[in-house]
């Protein structure tokens, strides 16, 4: 199959520039990763793809040789056998998608023995399980950034057996596979006897068997329990993002290291403002006189309301900025910007002085005032012939 073109897999514009390349790679990056994708080998190459691809166009000489000679320009570039996981260096640079860990801490165990070329040991079968759940969060919580606790249903050691699993202590070594925790399984196929490796089904793998089971945990070394956990959330988080809290998921059968807790960050929908990444969005009403005169007006903002002119002659639908009124970014402290769009509300209910008033205001309406585009008039009239 013919490589792909990097513009193409990230789907950018062969003019973006470095915070397009930046924010495509991200939007890619959260969605194939492995988390979300559990054992999706479809997805696992379409993580590495926009990987490689972003590698090269963040990086501005491989960039420049990948412009003018397309992939030719960068054979060799990642040694012989093309990109690996190894060849990416921008792990640290999203660590809320890889994780404090780097880019090992997603791939072990997710990727197996893949990572990397190999290699790496597989995560031991002992290892808790992770957890996810959701945390649902104001657009007020995200522009500060939070401390939360949260109680969570975790297996955790169990105390009867101190997490060995044994009600006495004793433990014997498995006599099927004499503790390795593995046997030869020998099966037939077409091309004669094969045999595999397998996990012992005495012991599952553990290489040692208990005697007398512990009978609060029925063996297994773990209870569950409630837990209450603190989670801190750094201001800027966005829908869809999480934070991985590493060993404080269930902890693994008879003593296994802990598994990780993965919260998944929600947003809950704001009454008035919108939101576009660390930007706001607001629709703020005026009157037909505010509109037409000019006035100062109050409109909100996350921090509280503050004061905004409006000048004479706005029209309907025009947006004001409000410079660094918005969210904050991840682990800066640079903020977005608040956009107000005014909307000019044409009362309904009028009392009869505003109906005289209305009146006497009409006399003045031209189509030239109405409507300063000139040529929309014509255009109109054109239409009508
Ligand atoms: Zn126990
Ligand atoms: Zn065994």
């Amino acid at each position: 199959m013919a490589k792909r073109d990097y513009y193409e897999v990230l789907g950018i514009d062969k003019n973006a520039n470095q915070t397009e390349i930046k924010k495509a790679y991200r939007k890619l990056a959260m969605k194939f990763h492995p988390d979300k994708n559990p054992e999706n080998k479809v997805a696992e190459e379409s993580f590495k793809e926009a990987s490689e691809a972003y590698e090269v166009l963040s990086d501005p000489t491989k960039k420049q040789k990948y412009d003018q000679y397309g992939h030719a320009g960068l054979e060799g570039a990642f040694g012989g056998h093309g990109f690996t996981w190894e060849n990416f260096t921008h792990a640290s640079d999203f660590s809320d998608i890889f994780g404090g860990g780097g880019l090992g801490s997603i791939f072990e165990g997710l990727f197996g023995s893949g990572f990397g070329g190999g290699g790496r040991s597989r995560r031991p079968n002992n290892r808790g399980e992770d957890l996810q759940i959701s945390l649902s969060l104001t657009l007020e919580e995200i522009s500060k950034g939070i401390s939360k606790k949260i109680k969570i249903n975790i297996h955790d050691t169990c105390e009867e057996c101190k997490g060995s699993g044994s009600q006495d202590g004793s433990v014997e070594t498995c006599g099927q596979c004499q503790g390795s925790g593995q046997v030869r399984q020998t099966t037939r196929s077409l091309f004669g006897q094969m045999q595999t490796i397998v996990e012992c089904p005495s012991c599952h793998g553990q290489g040692k068997i208990i005697k007398n089971r512990c009978p609060k945990c029925r063996g297994t070394g773990r209870n569950k329990k409630a837990k209450t956990i603190s989670i801190k959330i750094p201001h800027g988080v966005a829908e869809g993002q999480y934070i991985r809290l590493r060993g404080q998921g269930n902890i693994g059968k008879r003593g296994g290291e802990h598994g990780d807790i993965l919260v998944h960050i929600q947003e809950k929908e704001h009454n008035i403002f919108e939101r576009r990444n660390a930007d706001l969005i607001c629709e703020f009403p005026i009157s037909f006189s505010q509109a037409a005169l000019g006035s100062e007006i109050k409109v909100p903002t996350l921090s509280g309301k503050v004061k905004m002119k409006i000048p004479a002659g706005t029209q309907s639908g025009k947006i004001f900025r409000l410079r660094s009124q918005g969210l904050p970014h991840v682990n800066s402290s640079y903020h977005g910007d608040l956009f107000i769009k005014v909307r000019v509300i044409t009362p309904t209910k009028l009392n009869s002085d505003e109906k005289g008033l209305l009146n006497k205001l009409s006399i003045y309406d031209s189509e030239k005032k109405l409507n300063p585009d000139k040529s929309f008039f014509s255009k109109l009239k054109e239409f009508f012939i």
